[in-house]
């Protein structure tokens, strides 16, 4: 009896939805001294960062939950820093980022890409496109998650022995605008701009182009079903953490300087938690994999969200790579085509240098790998909204984003990358 309720409790609190109700979002403008004192606090309740500090002059994005939201307004006033509200209640932001009980619309819906969409709508649009555009569209089977979906890459690939560009999207679960971006871009590309923009068609008859729309579906399912704000994997990786917190950061988890000094956690409840060993994750190891086996790859680059960056490597230092100039080129280029289309301001530069340092990422690695060209994107927005961004910015952000993303491809088609 006692089993049957202790069982039953578990069930119950593993498909209870995480309720945001009294969640607020804070961006607080600390001094460096300052900003310790947050981090001090931060560490104790385990505070989710939505965008952190970069040094003095900078803001820092988190997360307030009502247990603390007292403790926090005090130390905030006490120490004199200087703090807004950007989100008053992320729950209200969530309900009004999608309307969960609106009739969900298929792929051949004309609005079907203004909207977010869950795991298994993204795999049927998957299948129908795939098979709408056989012609230039092929898709792969990855690997399984950890808890078994299939990760898949969609080959947008208009002849042999071309080239090759890949755009990840989804490895950080809660960022949903970037599976909506690469689903987007694989859409414009075979819809409105192949055989019909000629500066995209010269490129696409030189590059194959390789997405993996979402790269970490576990993550990505449990965002709509049980935690929206979920950032890591769904693995039970760590046997010290089997009955506390599950996950690895998926961007500290690759084998390059994976748990250099400050640049991910070694604690499992962390959502930068680096994970047990490298490539512990099998959805980490899959796309290594996958992107290795690839002929001819010369650009890479892994799409998240937010702050409206468009940033190449090192992420583990700040030390320039033998490569800099060439990638600032690229970045700028790519920065100046997205302000082009919305005059949206995004900003370039090293991963270190631009956000802080960050270690064991995708960038790093394919880098040394000996990809070039190798970057990693924060998409809209610059925090008003951040995770919660609504359906009504998906198009705009996913149009600006393709804009950057094809002056990449130009640079392989080019042999620039
Ligand atoms: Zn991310």
């Amino acid at each position: 009896m006692k089993i049957a309720i202790l069982i039953s409790a578990l069930v119950s609190v593993a498909l209870a939805k995480v309720d945001y109700t009294g969640h607020q979002v804070y961006r607080a403008f600390p001094n460096k001294l300052q900003h310790e004192i947050i981090k001090g606090f931060g560490d104790s309740v385990n505070m989710d960062v939505w965008s952190d500090y970069r040094g003095e002059g900078d803001f820092i994005d988190f997360r307030v939950s009502p247990d603390w939201k007292p403790k926090i307004d005090v130390l905030l006033a006490r120490n004199r820093i200087s703090h807004e509200v950007f989100v008053e209640d992320l729950e209200v932001s969530f309900a009004n980022q999608v309307d969960l009980n609106a009739p969900r619309l298929g792929p051949a819906d004309p609005q079907f890409y203004e909207k977010y969409h869950s795991f298994s709508e993204i795999s049927n649009w998957i299948d129908e496109f795939v098979s709408m555009n056989s012609a230039l569209v092929g898709v792969t089977n990855i690997g399984k998650s950890y808890e078994g979906r299939d990760i898949r890459s969609v080959k947008v690939s208009t002849g042999a022995g071309r080239l090759a560009f890949v755009i990840n999207c989804g490895l950080h679960a809660r960022e949903w605008v970037t599976p909506a971006t690469c689903m987007y871009t694989i859409k414009l590309l075979l819809t409105s701009r192949y055989g019909i923009d000629d500066a995209v068609t010269n490129v696409m008859n030189q590059v194959d182009i390789y997405f993996i729309p979402v790269s970490n579906p576990d993550g990505y399912e449990y965002t709509w079903t049980t935690d929206r704000m979920w950032r890591k994997t769904r693995s039970a990786a760590n046997s010290d953490c089997l009955t506390k917190c599950y996950g690895v950061d998926p961007n500290r988890n690759w084998d390059n300087h994976w748990n250099s000094p400050g640049g991910s956690s070694t604690t499992c409840c962390s959502d930068t938690f680096r994970g047990p060993a490298p490539f512990s994750e099998v959805e980490v190891y899959s796309q290594k994999q996958f992107v290795m086996g690839i002929p001819n790859v010369r650009a890479y680059i892994d799409v998240h969200a937010y702050s409206q960056y468009w940033m190449y490597p090192y992420g583990w230092s700040e030390t320039p790579t033998k490569d800099a100039t060439k990638l600032e080129q690229v970045g700028q280029d790519s920065i100046d085509a997205i302000r082009a289309v919305h005059g949206k301001i995004y900003e370039t530069g090293s991963i270190a240098n631009v956000i802080y340092v960050a270690t064991g990422s995708s960038a790093d690695y394919f880098y040394e790998e000996g990809i070039t060209c190798s970057f990693a994107a924060e998409l809209r927005d610059q925090g008003r909204y951040g995770f919660a961004l609504p359906e009504a910015q998906i198009l705009p952000t996913g149009e600006e984003a393709f804009a950057g993303l094809m002056v990449m491809a130009r640079a392989v088609a080019d042999g620039t990358c």
